[in-house]
């Protein structure tokens, strides 16, 4: 039955559309109050509008909730919405969460000797839970040992009842690898909304980006709305991530929308 294509991933614009219908996060609504009230004051204000979007997703909050080391291991047992970020080691991740959450060392805590292959949890704004996926595909180990990486990172996926997509990193200059392809399988399989994110964009021009991510999007099957061009260095990407992320968020958990007959 399963066609083994990624066939159910979030698409940006409408998983966008639909954390604005439903006032969003906390985070997002706070600040969207706040815009709103200000708006109504505006004539007696002594600032000129400013043209600056307000920050999808400001931070005033992270707390390491800690490690799941093992399938069978600990993992947390609170209420909170996850998102979960993936890619092979290297593609750039931790660069990716340290801009999201305007941190400059928020993910050595993934990267310590020890942490690299286990699952790290964290409370953001108190509202939801990122989830970083340890890095897989590493080049220089074992191929028996490169295989690890699926069993942990499949059943967290599978077993959350709180995981309301993932962001999956790939290298805007290299072709996805099998286990990139493994990966989106598994998530079209599951059901779970899936972004893309190409990182290190700043290492080709816009035409180049804009010809990758086409291609990209053709080569897996994917609409190119689906994709988000990021760069850690020049900061590109970060705002669309952010607002789909709160998007992702504040959507139903995938699996509990209503059966449609017919
Ligand atoms: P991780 O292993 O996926 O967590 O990747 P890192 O964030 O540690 O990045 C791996 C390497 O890629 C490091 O040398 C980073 O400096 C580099 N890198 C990460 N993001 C970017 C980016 O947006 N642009 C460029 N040019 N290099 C990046």
């Amino acid at each position: 039955m399963s066609s083994g294509r990624p066939a159910r991933p979030a698409k940006k614009g409408t998983a966008a559309k639909g954390a604005g219908a439903k006032g969003a996060t906390a985070g997002a609504g706070a600040k969207g109050a706040t815009a709103g009230a200000g708006a109504k004051g505006a004539e007696k204000s002594r600032k000129p509008p400013s043209t600056a979007k307000p920050d999808p997703l400001p931070i005033r909050s992270l707390e390491f909730l800690g490690p799941m080391a093992t399938i069978d291991g600990w993992r947390p047992t609170h209420e909170m919405p996850e998102v979960a970020f993936a890619g092979r080691s290297n593609v750039g991740k931790s660069s990716l969460l340290n801009a999201l959450v305007r941190r400059k060392a928020f993910a050595r805590v993934s990267k310590t000797p020890g942490r690299t292959r286990e699952i790290n949890f964290f409370a953001v704004n108190g509202t939801f839970v990122l989830t970083d996926l340890p890095g897989y595909g590493y080049a220089k180990i074992s191929k028996e040992r490169q295989a690890e990486w699926r069993p942990l990172i499949e059943g967290y996926l599978r077993g959350s009842g709180n995981l309301r997509g993932i962001v999956l990193l790939l290298d805007i200059r290299r072709d996805p690898t099998d286990d990139d392809r493994q990966m989106l399988d598994m998530l079209a399989d599951i059901g779970c909304p899936t972004l893309i994110c190409v990182t290190k964009t700043d290492k080709l021009s816009k035409g180049a980006t804009a010809g990758r991510v086409a291609a990209l999007a053709k080569n897996l099957e994917l609409d190119p709305e689906q994709i988000i061009a990021f760069s850690a260095v020049t900061g590109v990407g970060r705002e669309e991530l952010a607002e789909a992320v709160v998007a992702l968020v504040s959507a139903v958990p995938f699996g509990s929308e209503p059966e449609v007959d017919g």
